[in-house]
This record gives structure tokens, C-alpha cells and sequence, in this order.
């Protein structure tokens, strides 16, 4: 029997350690597979993180993509959101980004973008692998090669977002780019914006020195105390490849996930798509604002339920938001300069953030082999809700969601980048918050051994 051939794109594209997963070898294969399914023509925009092994990555998938006839717009060095947007906005017919978003500095990944700036959907992503793995490549002759074409769509980009914002009073933000894709352009938008900058880690640096690239309270201290000690408004800092953005209020306290989310969501209002793993404190902040829609966690389906439902805003808790009528793709940037605009018209973030409603939320993860992951998880759609004392349903739109009957709920998730399973929840109360996770985690590490 033949057996399956591995599957090379995960949740968030192609993704793992360089040299080993993510090979030159495999970037120009990417090329060769993205210009083959093109039909070997058209343009493709690629752009680069500032990873040590970016650059060689890109320098390879373009060669793939120009040995299959395909013509290359090439950006440098740029965050995601430049990829998506220069993909729509020059009439590309792919986007290219590489990139491993929040992973550490030896990982390295691929993703694509279609023409109006929406990720790669799976069964594109599909299409890719399986030429890939027949290496039925189209084959071009010296006259039949694309070309280069190098362009800087920075200003082009900044000038676009920065006519969607306005702010209503002069802030000082501190921005942290975690030496990562948004160095040059975040802290420069946000001057031109009109406000006063302090910038952490702008410049660009492979190795992160300043931090690790993952935008998570544990790796914001500095943030957080430069906040604190230069009195700003405002902290924000960036993943890897900016497509995401997380903020500090002005007491120096990180801005929960989800309760930043809710105040966008009101802020926005209508239709708005978030995902299974976000609190209920979204659907209570928007209120008769609109109405809340949950999708799979990932972009790509946030995107996928937007256009689906002709939706006005879409997030992720991560951090990772969309904005239809900027882009669809998910942009760090103008998410961060949406939440200054709404500061500078609503008052603190402090207190903006305090009147949303909160439960008792916990994140957390634990080690799994990814070979482990469909036996576990099998296990859990059968078994954990019998653990708990009173489960009212559960649900498989992505993961197990067990919820309980007074709402409180937890989801489990194998992890589509990492050898982990994710465990999110949400209880009503402190007590039953920590009791719903007691009981999870030994459970999972009961039968992961
Ligand atoms: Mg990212």
C-alpha cells in the first residue's frame, strides 16, 4: 500500500527548525511548486523576516520561482502585512512571506497569499504539496525564465494606513519590535500618526537579542517597565513578522488577549469573527453591537469567515486581527495604531480596560511528541468530559471544547507548529478555573505518559 506522503504545510503555512525542515531545497521547491500551479506566469511579490536564514530561503524560492517562469516583485526585508497588501495592491497574482512569525531564531517557515491578500487556504496549500511531492515541476527553457522586479512599498503602505487612523490627542507610545520584521516601519507609522515614540529592539537582528520574538507577557518585562517609568499612554510590541501586536496600558499592566479584543470588537461593531478559544467577555463587550461568529483558530479561517460572512473585523486573542476593508491580511501595524486611535478618543487603556467584563482565563501547553497527537486526542474527545462534574456539550469545530453548564469551558488543541497540545479554558470563578485545569492537565498527563 502506498503510504501518505507527509504533510509539509501546517496551520500558519510551512514551519520548523531551519536545515531541517525548512531546507533550501524545499524553498525552491516551493518556488518551482507555486510557479508550476501558476501556470508558470504572472508576478509573485516575495518578501523576508529578518531571520539569519531568511535571506537564503528567499534567495532560493525566488530561484524556483523564476526557473518556472514565474516574474518576482521582490520587497526585502518587510513584515507580513507588506506581503499581503503589496499582493493586493499591485495586482500579484501570489504572495510569498518568509517567515516563522513568534517561533525561536532557529526556526524558518513559508507562507502564501493569494491576490486580495487572504492566506493560502488547505486546499491550496494541498495542491502545493502535491506537486511538490511528485516533483512535477514545469519545465522552462532559457527564453521561457521569469525576472526581478526589486520595489519598496513602504511609503506606498504607510501613506494607506495611516488614512484609516486619526488621533484625537498627542500619545506617547513605546513600541517593541523584538528586533524583528517591523523595526523600520512600526515606530516611523506611529511618529508620522502623530505621536511621541520610544522605541525597544527596532532594529532589525536574527539572533533577537532584546527578546524572544513571542509577544507574551513573559518576555515584555522591559516593555512593561519603560512603560511604567516614562509615563506613556501606551506599549506595544510586535511578533517576529508583525502581523501581530499586543499592548501594555499605561500602568505598566499587559492588555489581556481577549479583553483588548472586545474593546476592538465594540470600537469596530457589526459582524464580527473570533474564534473558538476566545472568552466570552467579546460576545458581552459588543452587546448589541453586533454579533459575534467563532471559527477555527488559525488566520487563515478567521479570513475564510470573514469573506464567508461579509464580516467588518476579525481576530484572534493572540493578537493577530484583521481588518477587511484595510486588508486580509492580518496586520500587526494597523491593529496597534487602531488601538492608539481608540486611547486618544476614549480615554486610558487602564479603564477602557477595567469595564470589560473577566473570567478567570488559563493558557497553557504541555510536551507532545506531534506522533502522539491524534491517538491523545481521540482519547480526549471520548474521555475528558467524564472528568468533569457537570459537562454540558461537547463540540469538535477545532479541537474538544467541553463546556460546562453555568458556561464556564475548556478546549484542548494539538498544536499545528510545535510538539505540544494547548489547553485554553475559562471559568467563572477563580476556584473553578483552577479545578477545570487541575483536572485537564492530569488528565492529559496521564495518558501522554
Ligand atoms: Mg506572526
Amino acid at each position: 500500500m502506498k503510504e501518505n506522503p507527509p504533510r509539509l504545510f501546517g496551520t500558519s503555512g510551512i514551519r520548523g527548525r531551519f536545515g531541517e525542515v525548512v531546507t533550501l531545497e524545499l524553498a525552491a521547491d516551493t518556488g518551482r511548486a507555486l510557479a508550476t500551479v501558476l501556470g508558470g506566469r504572472g508576478r509573485v511579490a516575495v518578501g523576508y523576516d529578518t531571520r539569519t536564514s531568511s535571506q537564503l530561503l528567499e534567495n532560493a524560492l525566488i530561484a524556483g520561482l523564476l526557473e518556472c517562469g514565474c516574474d518576482v516583485i521582490r520587497l526585502g526585508m518587510v513584515p507580513t502585512p507588506l506581503v499581503g497588501y503589496a499582493t493586493s495592491r499591485l495586482g500579484a497574482d501570489a504572495g510569498v512571506m518568509i517567515t516563522a512569525s513568534h517561533n525561536p531564531a532557529p526556526y524558518n517557515g513559508i507562507k502564501l497569499w493569494n491576490p486580495d491578500g487572504m492566506a493560502y487556504r488547505p486546499s491550496q496549500e494541498r495542491e502545493i504539496e502535491s506537486v511538490i511531492h511528485e516533483g512535477s515541476f514545469l519545465k522552462r527553457e532559457w527564453d521561457g525564465l521569469g525576472s526581478i522586479r526589486e520595489m519598496d512599498i513602504t511609503s506606498r503602505y504607510m501613506d494607506e494606513v495611516l488614512s484609516m487612523v486619526k488621533m484625537e490627542r498627542e500619545l506617547k507610545v513605546v513600541i517593541d519590535c523584538g528586533c524583528g520584521a517591523a523595526s523600520h516601519i512600526s515606530p516611523l507609522i506611529f511618529r508620522r500618526s502623530g505621536c511621541s515614540v520610544i522605541t525597544l529592539n527596532s532594529h532589525p537582528d536574527g539572533f533577537f537579542p532584546g527578546r524572544d520574538p513571542e509577544p507574551v507577557p513573559e518576555n515584555l518585562s522591559e516593555l512593561m517597565e519603560t512603560v511604567k517609568s516614562t509615563g506613556a499612554d501606551l506599549g506595544i510590541a510586535h511578533d517576529g513578522d508583525a502581523d501581530r501586536m499586543v499592548a501594555i496600558d499605561d500602568k505598566g499592566r499587559f492588555a489581556s488577549f481577549d479583553k483588548l479584543l472586545a474593546l476592538m470588537a465594540r470600537e469596530i461593531g457589526g459582524k464580527i469573527i473570533t474564534t473558538v478559544d476566545a472568552s466570552l467577555c467579546v460576545d458581552e463587550c459588543l452587546g448589541d453591537c453586533g454579533e459575534v461568529i467563532r471559527t477555527r483558530v488559525g488566520d487563515v479561517h478567521v479570513a475564510n469567515s470573514i469573506a464567508e460572512e461579509n464580516a467588518d473585523f476579525g481576530g484572534e486573542p493572540s493578537g493577530t486581527w484583521l481588518h477587511p476593508d484595510f486588508c486580509m491580511c492580518p496586520d500587526g501595524i494597523l491593529s496597534a495604531l487602531r488601538v492608539a486611535e481608540l486611547v486618544s478618543k476614549k480615554g486610558s487603556l487602564s479603564s477602557l480596560l477595567d469595564e470589560v467584563p473577566s473570567y478567570p482565563n488559563i493558557r497553557d501547553k504541555i510536551p507532545c511528541p506531534d506522533e502522539r497527537k491524534k491517538d491523545v486526542m481521540e482519547r480526549v474527545a471520548s474521555e475528558l468530559a467524564g472528568q468533569f462534574r457537570d459537562p454540558a456539550g461537547v463540540e469538535s469545530i477545532d479541537g474538544v471544547r467541553i463546556s460546562m453548564r453555568d458556561g464556564s469551558w475548556v478546549l484542548v488543541r494539538p498544536s499545528g507548529t510545535e510538539p505540544y497540545i494547548r489547553v485554553t479554558l475559562e471559568g467563572k470563578t477563580d476556584e473553578e478555573a483552577r479545578e477545570i485545569h487541575e483536572i485537564t492537565l492530569s488528565y492529559l498527563e496521564k495518558i501522554i505518559g
